[in-house]
Order: C-alpha cells, then sequence, then structure tokens
C-alpha cells in the first residue's frame, strides 16, 4: 500500500472511528449470533492474491460489526470496563505506526525512558513510595505470575531458576476465596502447585480475614510447609471486596511472605484522595498491579506493575544471550528482564497520551461521576420492593439480584431465585439496550452492573435499571408470587451500607 493509498483509507477510517466512538449507542451493546455464525461466513483459507481495501472493508462492515460486543458503549455493564478514549487510540495508532519493540534501552531509548516517566507518574499518584518501580505488562494476570515467580525465587534464593521445582516443593501461596481465577493460573505455571494454593476464608463483605490467614499460615509452618506468598485483592472480580491490607502486610512480613496486590480494575481509585482508605498499607507490600485499560480510559492492553524489590524481579527474569548485550547495559533499564515476553509493545505512548490529555484532574473527575452513579444505581436497588442488594459498593459494581416481594421479607425457594435472575440476565442481554453479567455471592446468583465506560452517564445507568426493572421475568414473578408470608427466620430485606 502506498503513501496515498494509505492516507485515504486511514482518513476514512478515522472519520468512522470517530463517529463510532461518538455514537455507539447506536448499535445493540451484544450481538445476537449463533456461535459459528461468523466462521460460517469467512473463507476457510487465505486469499492467493491481494484484495482491494474497499472489499476488505465491506466484510468487516458486514461479517464483523454485527458481531461484535461493544465494550465501548456507554451502556456496557458487564464484566469490568475495559476503558478507551481519543488521546489513548491515537497514543496507540503511532505506537503502531513505530512498530517499536521496547524489549531494551538500545532498541529503542524513548520507548524505555518515556515508560520509566509514565509509570513514576502513575507510582505517584497511586501514593506508592519511591522505592517502587514500575513496569507495563500486558494483563494483570502476567503480573501476577511475574510477582509469583518472584515471591519463589526470594523464597529458594533463587535456587529454583538454577536447579527447577524439586528445591521448591511445600511453598504455599494464599489467596483469599475470592481472589481472581488469575492467581490460580499463575501458581500452576509457576509450577508451586495448584494443591499449594489456600484458599482464605473472607468475610461478610468478601474481604479476606486477617484471623484466619494467620491461623492458615500458623499451621502450615507447623506442618514443615513454607509460606511463599499472599495475593490480597483491592476490589475482588465478583463484588469489588476489599482485603484489608494494612491487617495482612504485618502477617505476610511474620512469615516472610512475598505480599501482591492485585487491584486491576480499583487501582484506578487510587488516584482518588477520598478513596485512599480502600489502599491503606500499600506501602508496606511488595507489589502491585493495577490495569489502566479497566478504568483509566486506556485501550487495552496496558497493566502497571510495581515491585518494591527491582533486583528480586531482574534477577528473577534476566537472561543475557550475546545477541541483546548492547555497551549501556550496566547503565540503563532493559524491560525485557521486567517480564515474560521478550517483545514488548510500546504502550507507554497511549499511557502517557490519556495522562496528559485527561490530566489528574480530568480522570479524577471521571472517576468520581462513575462512582456517584453507582451509589445512585445501589440507591435505586434499596428502595425497589423486588430486588436486594447482594453487596456493599466501596467502587462502581452494584451486585444485586431480583427478589420478589423482599421488601416484605417473603420467603422464596433459592433454586426458584437463580433461575429467575438466570432468566432476567438472559432477558436483559437479550434486548441489546445494556449488557451486564453475574457472579455468585454467597451462593445466591447475583446481577453484577458495572459502570466505568468512558462515556457512561446517568441517563444509560437510568436506562440500563429501566430494562431490568420491565423485564418480563419482573413483571410475571412479581405478579404470580402473591405476598408470600413473612417467614419467621427471614429478616426483612439484607441492607448493605454503601
Ligand atoms: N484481577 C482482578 C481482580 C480482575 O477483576 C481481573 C479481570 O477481571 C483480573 C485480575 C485479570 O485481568 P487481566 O485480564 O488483565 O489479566
Amino acid at each position: 500500500m502506498d503513501a496515498e493509498r494509505f492516507r485515504r483509507h486511514a482518513h476514512a477510517m478515522v472519520d468512522w472511528v470517530a463517529d463510532y466512538l461518538a455514537g455507539a449507542e447506536r448499535y445493540p451493546v451484544s450481538p445476537n449470533v449463533a456461535p459459528g455464525e461468523v466462521r460460517g461466513r469467512l473463507p476457510v483459507s487465505a486469499p492467493a492474491g491481494g484484495e482491494e481495501m474497499e472489499t476488505i472493508w465491506r466484510d468487516f462492515e458486514e461479517i464483523v460489526l454485527p458481531a461484535i460486543t461493544h465494550w465501548n458503549h456507554p451502556r456496557f455493564f458487564g464484566y469490568f470496563p475495559a476503558t478507551n478514549s481519543g488521546p489513548s487510540i491515537l497514543g496507540e495508532l503511532l505506537s503502531a505506526a513505530l512498530g517499536v519493540n521496547a524489549m531494551v534501552w538500545h532498541s529503542s531509548p524513548a520507548a524505555t525512558e518515556l515508560e520509566e516517566c509514565v509509570m513514576d507518574w502513575l507510582r505517584q499518584l497511586v501514593g506508592l513510595p519511591e522505592a517502587f518501580r514500575g513496569v507495563i505488562e500486558d494483563t494483570a494476570s502476567s503480573a501476577t505470575l511475574v510477582a509469583l515467580l518472584c515471591a519463589r525465587e526470594r523464597a529458594t534464593e533463587f535456587r529454583s531458576n538454577a536447579l527447577g521445582m524439586g528445591v521448591a516443593g511445600g511453598l504455599r501461596v494464599y489467596a483469599s476465596r475470592e481472589a481472581h481465577s488469575s492467581v490460580e493460573k499463575a501458581v500452576k505455571i509457576a509450577g508451586l502447585g495448584r494443591e499449594n494454593l489456600v484458599l482464605v476464608d473472607v468475610d461478610d463483605n468478601g474481604a479476606m480475614r486477617p484471623d484466619a490467614l494467620q491461623r492458615l499460615m500458623m499451621a502450615d509452618q507447623r506442618a514443615g510447609r513454607r509460606p511463599c506468598a499472599v495475593v490480597t485483592t483491592i476490589g475482588t472480580t465478583s463484588s469489588t471486596g476489599i482485603d484489608p491490607v494494612a491487617a495482612l502486610a504485618p502477617i505476610a512480613a511474620e512469615h516472610g511472605a512475598w505480599l501482591h496486590v492485585d487491584a486491576a480494575l480499583a487501582g484506578a481509585a487510587a488516584i482518588l484522595p477520598e478513596k485512599q482508605h480502600l489502599f491503606e498499607g500499600l506501602p508496606l507490600v511488595d507489589s502491585f498491579v493495577m490495569n489502566p485499560h479497566k478504568w483509566l480510559f486506556v485501550n487495552f492492553d496496558c497493566s502497571a506493575f510495581f515491585c518494591r524489590h527491582p533486583d528480586v524481579l531482574v534477577e528473577t527474569l534476566a537472561i543475557f544471550p550475546e545477541y541483546l548485550k548492547t555497551p549501556h547495559d550496566r547503565v540503563v533499564t532493559n524491560f525485557r528482564d521486567w517480564g515474560i515476553p521478550l517483545g514488548r509493545r510500546f504502550r507507554a505512548l497511549k499511557l502517557w497520551f490519556v495522562l496528559r490529555s485527561f490530566g489528574v484532574e480530568g480522570l479524577r473527575a471521571r472517576l468520581r461521576g462513575h462512582l456517584a452513579l453507582a451509589e445512585a444505581l445501589a440507591r435505586s436497588v434499596d428502595d425497589h420492593p423486588h430486588f436486594e442488594r447482594l453487596a456493599p459498593v466501596p467502587l462502581q459494581t452494584v451486585c444485586f439480584r431480583l427478589h420478589p416481594h423482599c421488601e416484605a421479607g417473603g420467603a422464596v425457594d433459592e433454586e426458584q431465585l437463580d433461575r429467575w435472575n438466570a432468566q432476567l440476565l438472559s432477558e436483559v442481554n437479550g434486548t441489546g439496550r445494556a449488557f451486564l453479567t453475574h457472579t455468585r455471592l454467597k451462593g445466591r446468583f447475583a446481577l453484577r452492573f458495572s459502570i466505568g465506560q468512558t462515556e457512561t452517564q446517568r441517563e444509560h445507568v437510568e436506562e440500563g435499571w429501566r430494562v431490568i426493572t420491565n423485564a418480563p421475568v419482573v413483571t410475571s414473578c412479581t405478579a404470580s408470587t402473591e405476598h408470600p408470608p413473612p417467614s419467621p427466620t427471614r429478616l426483612p430485606k439484607e441492607r448493605h451500607s454503601p
């Protein structure tokens, strides 16, 4: 493609992207497609000859676009936000154009030094001490794996790297029952063994219980097993539960375990002075991960990993092949030794664009807007006679369920409630007007309403709530269930503090 043709197509596509971002609402949030439908419309083999961009574009519009779930849609309330923004896309475009591999300083000095700079800006914003150094990984899953590899090596004095897992027998990793599945995956990949992942009980708010952690670590030590790492979560995936890091840190330290914090989503809130209480104890941890691609308006992927022991990190992951040696190795940072892959995208550019274009106050204002919307939604749930909230709302996710006449404290079969709520989820998503996902909280099927898309405003949340409360299953089960008599054992609707 010559420069002129590139210019023509690029201009057209940038126009399309601008319209898309401004008008994502005109699409259904999620598509109505059957498994295999898209694949069935695509050729079995690659074309032998080159095709015109117009033809490729037509297929994008006709085959790909109708089967897209629009994560940028302001009524996307599923999973967690994967935010995006104009400045981020521009940074991404330049990164693609430059095609830089940021593996070592020498392979593109600006990529490394900009990454060092923006990660230090972010470190200051989230309130980590100067001893922490930051690196951009692809995902929180990778960052947690890196943290566990560091923990394993520190615990074995770097001998498991040299001799294999024989010397790492009996190393234990602790995480709460609400920890993300990436912790289990990291334990498996790190060769620690899934049975050495010890799940710690949580309290009523989904937070790890320090007394339970202490008991488990003591029991392990008595049995000759070695505590290796504690993975805490600030903002659990199901309900944004907050592990009490300040109370857990001394326990981890007493047993010599590496303390990692997974704040993949919630870490963005650490830039808000009024949310600092959720992050108490952060200066005491060994590593911390947050995803600017989740809730800081940087497009996927961009995961910020901070480590208080860069020497341990580098010793754990460093490799020195001849072909990667450079004259500056003693005085520069070579990020190839800070993560799993050698090749690294120039992600710092989009983070830099976002931090500068929004400014710190601009970022804070967006987050505060989302937090206020979540609070308002929580109130709507609490005020509704047929819905009940299932968890506190410290951040931007509201967990609740349909429970006919719960206000009156009527008893209803739990299995029936699960079925109604699964049906509600399916009906809501089937409208294409809102998209939600679910989880289980204390065994109960719960809907998660996760607010955080860059352009989500009050009217989008209100429309989402309307779609939910007007769903056919709500009408039918609230009409067909007569006011059940209050159960003597059941208290009226559970109330959660916000
Ligand atoms: N940790 C938490 C608490 C999460 O909520 C998630 C994503 O849902 C992850 C980790 C995984 O994030 P990533 O996709 O960046 O690996």
